[in-house]
């Protein structure tokens, strides 16, 4: 199902402001059975103290409007940003009583829009408490904290969690879905350092889900858990030792069987490097040219990591090449940059799990169908700690046999050029599709997807169909992909 059609079914129809007597205005929405509903009853019985209610009319609406993905971007006609989880609890009760459609917003990062609702947006995002122990080894979080605040909290302690290298992503919606980044092989994804989340479930019920209470619902949370389950209000996350690492770049400008040299030559290097050295190979194409960039983070020594990398550079000498020491947060700031807001782009992505190394075909097919500019493939290396858990400890399914990911990525400023971009894009994945599994990482969404729900959760489908059952039985959380009641 594509998202107008999930529009169209799950019965967001309109919405319109009505003038009532005197100065004010309310705003009604008709929900699925065609009933119109004034949204004053929500505001009404919201402590104004942990939320407010924003109405398109309301000074304030527009500041928090803005995601990440313009392409998505959907106007709600009402936006809730709370406080605490009794909040939440109010405005879940309203939208159920009332069968209004919404979302659940944390840092608006989803690139297909899955914290957009043209009804109700439970936004979390002024959630941003941060708690760190007094010996700084667990960080407690509320919601709407984004990855940037964490680091900052932990960098100067010594210690950090291992997550994203894009410091505007929620931190929510980010370990909901697994949450890779330049720690990832040293210390697993953002998911395997969490301990336990509050939550709000379907019932209104506020409880905790650690590996000791509600442990289903923790499984499945670590990997699945954005807008399938509840509303998450806190996260607490082990923290782990971090000083000073090493950053390395190195830059090629080739052309394709020298690029598809170095590909092969990383893919078989990344998943055996030592588990200190995590590394992403980005790839785009110019009319002569195959850019290539090779990026990463050690928390090694330098003669290792210069060994190591030599396994690229003797395929081809780098037209730059550079291995850093930073102090930790330095390195956040070299990698992510310092922006404390990520500007809005029109995009769209897809992604790839290499399960065993591409052979020759594929490395071919991958290089030779790249299209000319407006596209990068990010391929990012697993192995490591990440494999320190089996595909079935947690919700995230891609941790055994998977070599990296891979994410095509475009992105452009103009409206009108979408529906090029869409095609190229799709194009050039469907040209590869021989070669793939089909299995794809849920942080990068794609709604093209033909059984989105295998392709993200694997093996693991069954048991999160059942645990939708258990904790959401009205699939009251849903959205274009969320999971199903049943197997389709
Ligand atoms: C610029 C950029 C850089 C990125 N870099 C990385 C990276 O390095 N590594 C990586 O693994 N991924 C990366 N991502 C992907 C990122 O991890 C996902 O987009 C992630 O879902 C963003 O979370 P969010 O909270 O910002 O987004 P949101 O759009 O707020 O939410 C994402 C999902 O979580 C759900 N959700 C939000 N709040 C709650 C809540 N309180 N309770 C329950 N569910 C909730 C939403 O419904 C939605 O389904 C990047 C994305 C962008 C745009």
């Amino acid at each position: 199902m594509n998202r107008r059609d999930f529009l169209r079914t799950s019965g967001i129809l309109s919405g319109h402001l009505i003038l009532t007597s005197g100065l004010s205005v309310s705003a009604w929405i008709e929900n699925a059975h065609g009933a119109e509903i004034s949204v004053e009853g929500l505001r009404k019985s919201l402590d104004p103290k942990s939320a407010y209610v924003l109405l398109a009319q309301d000074r304030g609406f527009s500041q928090y409007q803005p995601a990440f993905n313009t392409r998505t971007l959907r106007t709600p006609l009402v936006r809730v940003l709370c406080l605490n989880a009794e909040a939440v609890v109010t405005c879940l009760a309203w939208a159920q009583t009332n069968n209004v459609p919404l979302a659940m917003r944390a840092g608006g990062h989803s690139y297909e829009g899955f914290s957009q609702s043209t009804g109700l947006v439970i936004d979390t995002r002024l959630m941003r408490s941060i708690d760190v122990s007094s010996d700084a080894s667990e960080i407690s979080i509320g919601a709407g904290v984004l990855l940037g605040d964490v680091y900052s909290a932990l960098g100067p302690r010594g210690r950090t969690i291992p997550a994203g290298t894009c410091p505007t992503v929620g931190a929510t919606g980010h370990t909901s879905g697994g949450g890779y980044g330049l720690l990832a092989r040293a210390y697993g994804l953002a998911c395997d350092s969490l301990e336990e989340i509050e939550i709000v479930t379907a019932d209104g019920k506020e409880i905790r889900a650690s590996e000791n209470e509600n442990s289903d619902l923790f499984w499945g949370f670590r990997g699945a858990g954005n807008g399938n389950f509840g509303v998450v209000t806190k996260l607490k996350y082990q923290t782990h030792p971090v000083d000073k690492v090493l950053a390395f770049s190195m830059d090629w400008s080739t052309h394709q069987s020298s690029a598809t040299q170095l590909l092969q030559a990383w893919q078989q290097w990344m998943p055996t490097a030592p588990n200190e050295i995590t590394s992403l190979f980005k790839i785009s194409k110019d009319f002569f040219n195959y850019n290539i960039r090779c990026i990463g983070q050690s928390i090694g020594d330098e003669q290792t990591l210069r060994r190591e990398l030599a396994q690229l550079t003797r395929v081809a000498s780098p037209a730059h090449f550079n291995v850093q020491a930073l102090s930790y947060l330095d390195s956040v700031r070299h990698f992510g940059g310092s922006d404390t807001s990520a500007p809005a782009v029109y995009m769209k992505a897809k992604s790839d799990y290499v399960m065993s190394v591409m052979d020759s075909p594929t490395l071919q097919s991958f290089t030779a169908n790249m299209p000319t500019k407006n596209i990068s493939v990010i391929l990012d290396g697993y192995g490591g700690a990440i494999r320190n858990l089996k595909d079935t400890d947690t919700a995230f399914a891609h941790r055994e046999n998977s070599v990296c990911s891979i994410q095509y990525y475009t992105q452009w400023s103009k409206s009108e050029d979408t529906p090029d971009r869409l095609k190229m894009m799709r194009d050039y994945y469907n040209s590869l599709r021989p070669h793939f599994t089909g299995a794809a990482y849920v942080n990068y969404p794609d709604v093209d997807l033909l059984n989105y729900a295998r392709s993200y959760w694997g093996n693991n489908l069954e048991r999160l169909v059942q645990l939708k059952g258990k904790w959401d039985p009205n699939n009251f959380f849903r959205h274009a992909q969320s999971i199903q009641l049943q197997l389709k």
